[in-house]
């Protein structure tokens, strides 16, 4: 609700004329001034900012000393205003003002008075006795503030007695270091000057342009400006952290600039950078290709900071990492190593989607983040082929289905109109997903064709915002298939899985059909209404025939469709072809022993699709026990992804297991089933076994401890597990 003071003031026209009054004579023509109050909306917004004030460019001046607990700062914002504005509300959030005016072009300062309100995230105001004219203005604040302790905004970490400064302003703490209007919409360049004792590396968005000693002994780094980002892309490190000078990404046919690469650590970690930097410039190149458009900024930093609350941000040319999330030793797992280079891919990814295009307010954040999931891993497959990232983004999918299985599961794309609901879209419903989605579509359109939607969207939108009305327009030209807008809502703004009832008869020797009725999916006992949804499917099913297998691809918006099979009565269908659909599906009885008869000719994309269904159709009551257990016993020797995909449903089977038989029974059925795979791969010497057999032999070597009959191996590992701990002797960290 907006409250508007009507006051008589001085109004200022557009070119900064100060007119007296309300009307004016020329000559014999009557020119009225329309008295155009100034803008002085009472109740403090919640959600965006009002229109009408629009930050063009910020210089900020920070004197920073991680040996402190304060910093302060002045800060120079241009903004324009479209109306006179006795008022402007931006954000400030734990922030002492001590000076606040306007500059007009003319020069002319017009005092402020600075007010926090009540409202939540800091929204605050500044009211101008004499009102800022329409036009351009300079805002200019003196302030002070506490580093944060919460890992938000500029705070401190310390570590081995050492303090730390670093930032993390996504979504909405960037108000906490700087007084701003800090909201995505608002992209602009970005100055920054930071003084800072000796010996402490200074590091933000743009590339050091100069270093200063100052009369008092500190030093001075003055940044190049950087091309237009928004508030929360804002990043700043400050201590002693560790260099490690990766030169340059060399020019490449995309990109005819070098970009000058540095990599920082905590001190006495700087080594532990070597793995990931010596990816990134494959990674970027990649990503340049398949963008076609260069890295958008004039350097690249990576920094691993002491303590950090997300995995990693993806600050316009300074990405900063959770130690974790970056730093290589030789004691880091495969899995972690795996994770820690998808991660480095993600952020990299970022750059172009979310920093040179930008969502226009946090409901489509869920779309940065599905985005660069997705990407993450077409990099990963990319750079580190033959590892199993081909499949990722539906093993990610697979891995969120259970969440999406339950009644109160979310949309993907929920409205944001508080900023508790902001750091809601940021789980497995966004990146899982939201990355399967993405996966389901550009399988659909066909992988050139939905790249060339990618490739419209940057030069469209580049430097600017987009919503996903604005991305799915970019997809459907881009793929010159406009029908797909429908598909897509269908499956961000419903919550759930859609669940694909699957009939296939042969009415004769030639000819196949299959009657495919959707509902959404419920496993037993949910008080979901399984037919109150429909989704647009962007449909794919695999049969074999006389001529080899085919596919049939169609959009099914239908409750129920017939689509018969012309020319032949196949052996098998794969209500999922390639496995990338995000939908599960239950078939007929004939149907199940069709395809379990033919897993073989199933992709590891369909194997994995496979198994998920016969899981999922057992939880929902769809598949009896005999056929699971046929499924997964075929299952067991298919795909890592797919073997190892339904290990993690045994355990809950055993639980639900009332008899001592029964249970003995699951366990000789899990020890036929899994155990000549893992002997095998037991068996086998580390280097003759793909990442993914790895992966798959540390998951069938837990499963078969907990449920199999391996007690040899249990008392062996709770003798490593007494020595790593010290039980009888003095702790042995190589024990395990
Ligand atoms: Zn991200």
């Amino acid at each position: 609700m907006l409250t508007k003071t009507f006051r008589s003031y001085l109004i200022a026209g557009a070119a900064g004329i100060i007119l007296l009054g309300a009307c004016s004579q020329s000559g014999d023509q009557e020119v009225t001034f329309v008295p155009e109050p100034p803008v002085m909306q009472d109740t403090p917004p919640s959600g965006q900012l009002p229109d009408g004030v629009t930050p063009t460019a910020y210089r900020l001046s920070l004197f920073t000393d991680p040996a402190q607990d304060d910093f302060t700062g002045t800060v120079e914002i241009d903004i324009t205003l479209t109306d006179p504005h006795a008022r402007i509300w931006f954000h400030s959030l734990d922030q002492r003002i001590s000076e606040a005016s306007a500059t007009l072009p003319d020069g002319t300062v017009l005092p402020a008075t600075f007010t926090r309100s009540t409202a939540e995230g800091g929204v605050s105001r500044l009211d101008f006795e004499t009102p800022v004219p329409a036009g351009t203005a300079t805002l200019s604040i003196a302030y002070s503030a506490p580093y944060n302790f919460g890992l938000a905004g500029l705070y401190k970490a310390t570590q081995n007695g050492r303090p730390y400064l670093a930032t993390q302003m996504e979504p909405i703490d960037a108000r906490r270091m700087v007084p701003s209007f800090d909201e995505p919409r608002f992209k602009t360049p970005w100055t920054l000057t930071v003084t800072a004792p000796a010996g402490n590396q200074v590091i933000t968005n743009g590339a050091l342009k100069a270093q200063t000693t100052l009369d008092d002994g500190n030093l001075q780094f003055e940044f190049a400006t950087t091309r237009t980002i928004q508030s929360y892309l804002v990043a700043l490190a400050v201590g002693p952290y560790d260099l490690r000078d990766g030169g340059v990404l060399p020019p490449n046919g995309i990109r005819p600039r070098a970009v000058p690469f540095r990599g920082f650590a905590p001190a006495g970690k700087g080594d532990q950078l070597e793995e990931a930097m010596a990816i990134t410039d494959e990674m970027v190149t990649w990503q340049e290709a398949y963008f076609d458009y260069p890295y958008p900024y004039g350097k690249l930093d990576l920094i691993a900071v002491p303590d950090f609350a997300y995995g990693a941000m993806e600050n316009a040319g300074a990405i900063i990492y959770r130690e974790s999330a970056l730093l290589i030793s030789e004691r880091t797992s495969l899995g972690r190593k795996r994770g820690i280079m998808t991660t480095h891919a993600h952020e990299l990814g970022h750059q172009w989607f979310g920093n040179l295009v930008t969502p226009r307010w946090w409901n489509d954040i869920w779309l940065n983040e599905a985005f660069a999931t997705w990407i993450s891993y077409k990099t990963m497959d990319a750079v580190y082929p033959d590892t199993g990232f081909d499949l990722a983004p539906q093993r990610a999918a697979i891995g969120v289905m259970g969440a999406d299985s339950l009644a109160n599961a979310r949309q993907i794309r929920n409205p944001i109109t508080r900023n508790a609901d902001i750091l809601d879209a940021f789980d497995g419903i966004t990146y899982r997903k939201g990355g399967g989605v993405l996966s389901m579509f550009e399988n659909f359109l066909g992988e050139e064709a939905f790249r060339d939607g990618m490739r419209l969207h940057m030069r469209r939108f580049e430097d600017g915002v987009a919503d996903v009305n604005d991305f799915m327009t970019s997809l459907a030209d881009g793929a010159k298939t406009p029908g797909i807008v429908d598909s897509f809502n269908s499956f961000i703004l419903q919550p759930g899985i859609p669940y694909l009832d699957v009939k296939f008869t042969c009415p004769s020797e030639e000819t196949g059909l299959v009657t495919i009725a959707q509902s959404r999916y419920a496993p037993l006992g949910s008080e979901i209404d399984t037919a109150a949804q429909t989704w647009t499917i962007p449909f794919a099913l695999k049969t074999d025939g006389s001529d080899g297998d085919n596919t049939v691809r169609q959009l099914i918006g239908e409750p129920s469709i017939d689509i018969p099979l012309e020319n032949s009565c196949p052996a098998y269908i794969m209500p999922n072809a390639d496995g990338a659909g995000y939908w599960r599906f239950t078939l007929n009885d004939t149907a199940w022993q069709g395809l379990i008869g033919h897993y073989d000719a199933l992709s590891a994309g369909e194997q994995l699709s496979f198994a998920d269904s016969a899981t999922a159709g057992f939880a929902a009551g769809n598949l009896s026990a005999a056929t699971l257990l046929d499924a997964l016993a075929v299952n067991a020797n298919g795909d890592w992804g797919a073997a190892r995909d339904p290990l993690s449903n045994l355990s809950g089977y055993m639980e639900a297991l009332e008899t001592d038989a029964a249970k003995e029974a699951l366990r000789d059925f899990v020890m036929t089933t899994y155990g000549p795979r893992w002997t095998a791969l037991s068996e086998a010497s580390p280097d003759e076994l793909s990442q993914g057999e790895q992966l798959l032999k540390t998951a069938l070597n837990s499963s078969l401890l907990a449920l199999g009959r391996m007690p040899d191996e249990r008392a062996q590992l709770a003798a490593s597990a007494a020595a790593y701990v010290g039980v009888i002797n003095d702790p042995d960290p190589d024990a395990v």
